[in-house]
């Protein structure tokens, strides 16, 4: 009411008469109240200040006699009447005490209303104004505008009242100070000042009562005390109280005079509010800002391609923007803090590609606010726009045709190193001799001519390749030697067929462009996609002529390449790397040769200092750490790669080192087998004197040479005859060795 009551009290000085004479009681009072009657306030303060000062006036006792008169004219919205009531509006539309609650931009759904006490009085006047507030159904302000009216036209008796106790006598005067010298409409010199203006201004700030609306004071700043509002939800045509403000209490769902008596950090309401509801009858929460951009939507080109339309490109049924650069652009906005109204212009002819540079260049120039596309990052265009932070990295590549390898006819070798084959074929013929020497005393099939027994080894062991060989072994040596041998054989195998496999499936492959450097100091003819800034950068940065750049669509690049520079078609396609992984997800036959040779990205484009741009970024990078980009990525490119073909086979070749140890492992069964063997034959020997001792012709070789010759013939005895000598010349040599070399 603070709002209401200045311009009450501007009306009271200068129209109040002194009807009765020298008596400081008049018998009336005339009050002057300017309202626009055509307006919400005006119309319910109408009503409420005649009911007031029909209360006041039925009541004696409150002004001792004096009549209150109060005189309404129109104001009709003009002049500083008009502005003064505009702003007492404003006033109770006022978000400042609410500032901090972000409701505040939420204007039309959430609104707040002075908030007044429930009381008698005020059920009464709810009562006695029920048609107008029928009238004005909808109009939630109306009560309280009325309260306040109301209770401003008793406040100001009882302050008249005071100021007559008090002395106060109602006179004017002229003052000089009010001069109409521009000689408007105002008429400022006919104006009285009224004399005890300060007196009663005294008595208004000191008053205070029980009105309608509950204690009605003013501080000292004339602001009412305990200001507080309603706070309105609007749904639809109806409203609903979702919480109350007051300066005392803060946000809270509980009314704030049964607070005022309460210590105020113990209310578990406090800050708290009912849920709003929305238009759409939600409650999610929208995002409240929109971009200002004077309520336009912005015009955001998008190229419209032609080749790789996965990238963006319109859909030819819905005929609207569609594509990974247009999705990730979505999902960026989505999370923006503020809601961006846009509409995604194809800018292209549909046959080709279109410039990217022009499409930039139409945003520096403002034809657009904004281009969305897969649209490289680059210094010249930086220069005149803003870019937002790359959303996918895609520099430079060579894209070039690869020549297979014919295949070897000695590819059946390359499995192994020529040291691994070597160390291989000494084993198999060390195993062959290992076990022929172990098995020679007790096997048959390892005995005869010593021609058969050799050719014996050496198809013992091979065949042991091909787990084929057909001699049994009968000593347990051998059988562990060969146990663990065959083991060796699988492992070897396994290897050379899985080796042998990849090197004949891969392919070397060899191109005629070796990086960016042969082919800038070649003659041949570069492809570029037309449209890209790659041309440019050839000319101007890397100084390759024009005349040897040719423009290619995507669907060219194949055709172009295989035709190669001397028949029409290009050595090389210099582009992008992410056309150029799409292009050999379904060309196997080119390859990328070398690396990336710059380092771009793709971003969204905005006009010099957009905020937008900055936004954007962040909401960029928040889709990068969040993994959505990626996930927008796999949607639109589910692509197989080709085999990656550039390895050498030479880093396929296996070589000793994988091996060794099985080796080890074999060599070391091998002469522990053998020291075994030998031991028993070598105490076998010394302990049973053989037939061949007594050959007669032994006894002309010298003493060493007999008895080694004796202990080879020995060797060369078999188990069983051995065995047979000594039992029948009754002499049981130790039973042990012939248990070892037997079983
Ligand atoms: N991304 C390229 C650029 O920004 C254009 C690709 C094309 O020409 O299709 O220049």
């Amino acid at each position: 009411m603070l709002s209401l009551l200045p311009l009450l009290l501007c009306i009271f000085s200068s129209t109040i008469r002194a009807a009765q004479g020298p008596s400081p009681r008049p018998s009336v009072v005339h009050v002057g109240a300017l309202l626009t009657f055509d307006s919400t306030i005006g119309r319910v303060a109408k009503v409420a200040i005649d009911a007031a000062r029909e209360d006041v006036n039925s009541d004696p006792a409150v002004l001792a006699g004096t009549r209150l008169d109060i005189e309404m004219r129109d104001t009709n919205c003009s002049g500083f009447l008009g502005m003064a009531e505009d702003w007492l509006s404003s006033l109770l539309d006022s978000k400042g005490p609410l500032s901090s609650y972000t409701m505040s931009t939420m204007q039309g759904i959430i609104t707040l209303r002075q908030h007044t006490e429930e009381s008698e009085r005020k059920s009464d006047l709810i009562s006695r104004w029920g048609n107008l507030t029928r009238k004005e159904s909808g109009n939630f302000r109306l009560n309280s505008y009325g309260f306040y009216a109301y209770d401003t036209v008793w406040m100001l008796a009882k302050a008249i009242d005071s100021f007559f106790d008090d002395g106060g006598i109602i006179s004017f005067s002229n003052d000089s100070r009010l001069q109409d010298s521009t000689a408007g409409t105002l008429h400022l010199d006919a104006m009285n000042i009224f004399n005890g203006g300060d007196l009663l201004l005294d008595k208004v700030r000191s008053t205070h009562f029980d009105g309608s609306t509950g204690v009605f004071q003013f501080d000292s700043d004339g602001n009412l005390i305990h200001p507080a509002y309603d706070i309105i939800n609007v749904i639809g045509t109806g409203s609903r109280t979702i919480g109350y403000w007051s300066n005392y209490s803060g946000l809270s769902v509980v009314p704030p005079e049964t607070l005022y008596t309460k210590p105020l950090n113990v209310s578990p309401s406090r800050d708290q509010l009912y849920s709003v509801i929305w238009p759409g009858e939600t409650t999610i929460r929208p995002r409240g800002w929109v971009f200002p951009n004077n309520g336009k939507e912005l015009k955001i080109g998008y190229p419209l391609r032609v080749g790789y339309t996965e990238f963006v490109s319109k859909s030819p049924t819905t005929d609207t923007a569609k594509g990974y650069c247009i999705d990730v652009f979505t999902a960026a906005v989505n999370l923006l803090p503020y809601a961006v109204p846009f509409k995604l212009i194809p800018f292209g002819d549909g046959h080709d590609n279109p410039n990217y540079t022009a499409l930039v260049n139409m945003v520096a120039t403002q034809e657009f606010d904004a281009a969305v596309g897969d649209i490289a990052i680059v210094t010249s265009r930086t220069k005149i726009v803003d870019f937002t932070q790359p959303y996918l990295s895609s520099g430079l590549v060579i894209l070039a045709p690869i020549r297979r390898r014919k295949s070897n006819a000695w590819a059946f070798l390359q499995p192994f190193t020529l040291e691994m084959w070597c160390v291989i074929g000494i084993l198999f013929i060390m195993i062959g001799t290992v076990v022929w020497t172990l098995e020679h005393r007790l096997n048959d099939e390892f005995r005869g001519p010593p021609r058969k027994q050799l050719i014996t080894i050496f198809w013992f062991s091979f065949s042991t390749l091909f787990f084929a060989h057909r001699e049994s072994t009968v000593s347990t040596l051998g059988r562990s030697v060969l146990l663990i041998w065959l083991f060796v054989v699988l492992i070897i195998q396994s290897s050379y067929t899985a080796s042998l496999t990849s090197i004949l499936t891969v392919q070397k492959l060899s191109t005629t462009v070796e990086g960016i450097e042969s082919l800038r100091t070649g003659n041949g003819f570069i492809g570029f996609q037309v449209g890209s800034f790659a041309e440019n950068y050839m000319v101007e940065e890397l100084r390759i002529p024009r005349s040897r750049l040719k423009a290619l669509s995507p669907e060219e690049y194949a055709g172009a390449l295989e035709l190669g520079s001397d028949n029409g078609g290009v050595t090389a396609i210099v582009d992008e790397l992410g056309y150029v992984e799409i292009f050999l997800s379904k060309n196997c036959q080119f390859s990328i040769v070398g690396p990336e040779f710059t380092k771009n990205g793709w971003g969204f484009v905005f006009q010099r200092d957009s905020p937008l741009a900055v936004d954007m970024s962040t909401a960029i990078l928040t889709l990068s750490e969040n993994g959505d980009l990626q996930r927008i990525h796999d949607k639109w490119f589910t692509r197989a790669a080709c085999f990656s073909e550039s390895e050498e086979i030479d880093s396929e070749r296996l070589s000793l080192s994988s091996f060794w140890g099985l080796f080890l492992i074999c060599g070391i069964s091998c002469f522990l087998a053998l020291v075994i063997y030998l031991t028993g034959v070598i105490y076998q020997y010394i302990h049973l004197p053989s037939t061949h001792q007594q050959d007669p012709s032994s006894h002309r070789m010298p003493k060493l040479g007999r008895s080694l010759r004796e202990f080879f013939s020995f060797l060369n005895d078999k188990e069983e005859d051995v065995q047979k000598r000594y039992s029948q010349r009754g002499h049981k040599p130790d039973g042990d060795v012939s248990v070892n070399l037997e079983t």
